[in-house]
């Protein structure tokens, strides 16, 4: 059974899939999936994301040049003004221009195009709204002499083990003058600089088209075909584009994580998260692929509207809108499928070799679609999966990127009470104590200090006051700080992997011990008094808590034998 953002009997029966409008936020969900996850539309918004794409940039700048320098407003403005200056100094044929987007805007609303720092002041928007300022790219790549954007689809499948699916097509949306590179006299000219859908509608050049290929809207496959028979490297380019959404969803994955574990505590009931994102990708005139932004509520629009006569508007239907998105639905229906499930088991007691990936049996076309044993596949009559599963697939490629992951279960180790996504000052000190942080050049008081500096400075930017205390974003900048105190020598990335592995083996190392000194409880228990309560007392979910830690200390044995 499927609930579209109600519930069709109440709420009296679970559902399968509840498939919710905008946000994830219901509490009452225990069971089933859900296709939205907690904390995804604060994630992606244009602060947020900004953030979060600059810690990896810190980490691994080479792999993460495929997003626009950005600076936050108003906090970063003296930044800005600083960095852009001392870029002209060194290079004074730099002719910068940067586009100003408001924070949390969509549709290309409040967006606008300055070719100095100073021009924003003239605006006198920043201290009223929050925004992103980004250099802005100046020779994208032109089709009929026009800039468009491209809206892939995405699928989050699951977080935790990660799994992405893009689907083979998407849209190309086109502005609806023809580009040229921004001057001050054509900075202003929406229908030139800005792709939106929602802006060049209102063009009277807009092209609805009933073809594919032509028009203000195709899809992304009819302009590869034209790449491709300019001789452009399409392949080259896919690769590109799966690796750009592999590592964007890395730099996200840290904090849905923590608003995962705060809104769906582990050991407790309830329900399982997918979502469909909407990746707006550039394409600069050499083909490279630059990520623009990420919509956790694309459009699934599959119609326009037409003005048939003055004033008279109709709904019509759009083919290209339909072309793409009713795969992308009905391919998200059969991935996350739970009755899959259940006939794959099947299968699996009627065969002695069954396909392990999913994607391999779905991925088959109606012709060479095999039926197992006697149960009769219902998709036996549906097209190939139109979504592509990209990870794990390429997990072996990506995987070193994934540090501050590693970083996010530490933070929500040492968060304690579930259901909160901030550290207290307590949690911090006890996480520096049982990773075995301080010693005598580092203080415990100077642990309080760091504490107490960077969790205020975070605080101060007013992004979340709900709740007091260390955001991840701030444990993640006190962990720089402490690797870069401790490692001095390397580069950032291995300072930050050294300590994440000396944490995680010092964890394990406890783990292990308290472990054992359990076991040591039961076993005297036993033998001595049975039913005696002592000083240490594990209930069943704290025993498999630390069974499941045991399982990392073995995984950590060898860092153990490296070291010594
Ligand atoms: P919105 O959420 O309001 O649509 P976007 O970040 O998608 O905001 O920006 C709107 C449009 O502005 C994009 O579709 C694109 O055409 C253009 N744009 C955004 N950022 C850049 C950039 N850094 N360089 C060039 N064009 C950009």
């Amino acid at each position: 059974m499927i609930a579209l953002s109600g519930f069709p009997f109440g709420r009296r029966l679970p559902c399968d899939i509840y498939w919710h409008g905008v946000s994830f936020h219901d509490n009452d969900i225990f069971s089933g999936q859900v296709n939205k996850f907690p904390g995804m539309t604060e994630m992606v918004r244009k602060i947020t994301l900004s953030r979060a794409v600059r810690t990896m940039q810190d980490l691994f700048p080479l792999e993460y040049n495929f997003y626009p320098r950005s600076w936050i407003l108003p906090e970063e403005f003296p930044l800005f003004v600083a960095e852009v200056r001392m870029m002209k100094d060194s290079d004074p044929s730099w002719k910068p221009t940067f586009i100003v987007k408001p924070d949390g805007g969509c549709q290309g609303d409040g967006i606008y195009l300055i070719k100095d720092p100073s021009d924003i002041r003239l605006t006198g928007s920043i201290q009223s709204r929050p925004a992103v300022v980004q250099e802005y790219i100046c020779k994208p790549l032109l089709v009929d002499k026009l800039k468009f954007d491209i809206r892939l689809y995405v699928l989050l499948k699951s977080l935790e083990p990660l799994e992405i699916y893009i689907a083979k097509d998407g849209l190309s949306r086109f502005c609806t003058e023809p580009y040229q590179e921004p001057t001050l006299k054509n900075l202003h000219q929406v229908f030139m600089h800005l792709t939106n859908y929602s802006l060049n509608i209102h063009s009277g050049n807009f092209i609805h088209s009933d073809n594919v290929n032509t028009g203000s809207k195709r899809t992304f496959s009819s302009i590869l075909c034209r790449l491709s028979s300019r001789g452009a490297d399409v392949k080259k380019l896919w690769s590109d584009i799966i690796s750009l959404v592999i590592k964007t969803i890395i730099a996200l994955t840290p904090e849905l994580k923590v608003y995962y574990q705060s809104d769906i505590p582990a050991g407790k009931p309830g329900p399982t998260c997918f979502q469909i994102l909407g990746f707006d990708i550039l394409l600069m005139k050499n083909l490279k692929p630059m990520l623009l932004e990420v919509n956790a509520n694309p459009s699934m629009r599959i119609e326009h509207e037409q003005e048939l006569s003055p004033g008279v508007f109709e709904n019509v239907p759009s083919p290209v809108d339909e072309e793409v998105k009713v795969a992308v639905i009905r391919d998200t229906l059969r991935l996350v499928d739970p009755q899959k499930k259940k006939r794959k088991d099947v299968q699996c007691q009627t065969l002695e070799h069954v396909p392990e990936a999913n994607e391999e049996l779905l991925d088959a076309g109606p012709a060479d679609r095999r039926e197992y044993g006697t149960t009769k596949s219902p998709e036996a009559g549906l097209p190939s999966l139109c979504l592509k599963q990209v990870f794990p697939k390429y997990a072996k490629q990506f995987n070193y990127l994934r540090l501050v992951d590693r970083v996010a279960a530490l933070f929500i180790r040492f968060l304690g009470v579930k259901g909160t996504t901030k550290l207290g000052p307590t949690g911090f000190r006890t996480f520096v104590r049982n990773c075995k942080l301080s010693n005598s050049s580092f203080s415990m008081a100077s642990v309080d200090i760091l504490y107490i500096d960077i969790t205020r400075r975070w605080n101060s930017m007013g992004i979340d006051h709900k709740e007091s205390g260390m955001c991840l974003q701030a444990f993640v900048e006190a962990f720089f700080c402490l690797a870069q105190k401790k490692y001095k020598s390397l580069p950032l990335h291995e300072q930050v992997k050294s300590l994440i592995d000396f944490c995680e083996y010092h964890l394990a190392a406890l783990d292990e011990k308290r472990l054992v000194c359990g076991r040591g409880i039961v076993e005297r228990r036993s033998a001595v008094v049975p039913c005696q309560t002592d000083g240490l007392h594990l209930t069943p979910a704290a025993h498999t808590a630390l069974l499941n830690r045991t399982a990392t200390a073995t995984k950590f044995a060898d860092y153990r034998n490296h070291r010594y």
